[in-house]
């Protein structure tokens, strides 16, 4: 099997109050397990098995919809998970901080753009802050897509990422979408974003 459910950096319960313990459990161990089992069957038996998911997703006009699909589910997540943090929050430092101010005007500017992108969101899909060559910029997808898509109407590195699909959130916060974007601050990790910053020059 090409890819593996990675562990999560931190407990189940460790994101609480803001995410709870059932819906890290559920969305983790039942969601994204799903994602790489149902990525590696579609895999089977095809020239894609032996790429990176990177690799996978820059061509994602040439492969099967359960690639498409998985593949953006397993990739996402992936990335979600590493961007939270206990006791995250607050504001970038450094290069990033930089970088937002110089192209958002300032992180209120950018937070409030951020969390619009998730808020209309129609139905399920991510709320990114993307790095496209010299600038940052914000943008949704639907679905499981990724701004690393060939297809993607935004293209670029995601360095942020916050799931509005109902099952990120419904448990505890039910319809209310803009109390899990207006939570979802309070768990950033802003070092793991700065390294996917640097990482993505
Ligand atoms: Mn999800």
């Amino acid at each position: 099997m090409p890819f593996s459910l990675p562990d999560l950096p931190y407990a189940t319960d460790a994101l609480e109050p803001y995410i709870d313990k059932m819906t890290m459990e559920i969305h983790h161990g039942k969601h994204h397990g799903a994602y790489v089992t149902n990525l590696n069957k579609a895999l089977e038996g095809t020239e894609w098995a032996t790429k990176s998911i990177e690799d996978i997703l820059a061509n994602t006009s040439k492969v099967p919809m359960a690639v498409r699909n998985n593949g953006g589910g397993h990739y996402n997540h992936s990335l979600f998970w590493n961007i939270m943090k206990a006791k995250g929050g607050g504001t970038p430092v450094g290069d990033l901080s930089s970088a937002i101010s110089r192209d958002f005007g300032s992180f209120e500017k950018f937070k409030e753009q951020f969390s619009n992108a998730g808020l209309t969101r129609f139905g399920s899909g991510w709320a990114w802050l993307v790095k496209q060559h010299d600038k940052l910029v914000v943008c949704s997808t639907p679905n499981q897509d990724s701004p690393l898509m060939d297809i993607a109407e935004v293209k670029g590195v995601p360095i942020l990422g916050m799931d509005v699909w109902e099952h990120a959130y419904y448990l505890k916060y039910q319809n209310r979408r803009a109390e899990y974007i207006a939570a979802f601050w309070s768990v950033i990790n802003w070092d793991g974003v700065a390294k996917r910053f640097a990482a993505a020059r």
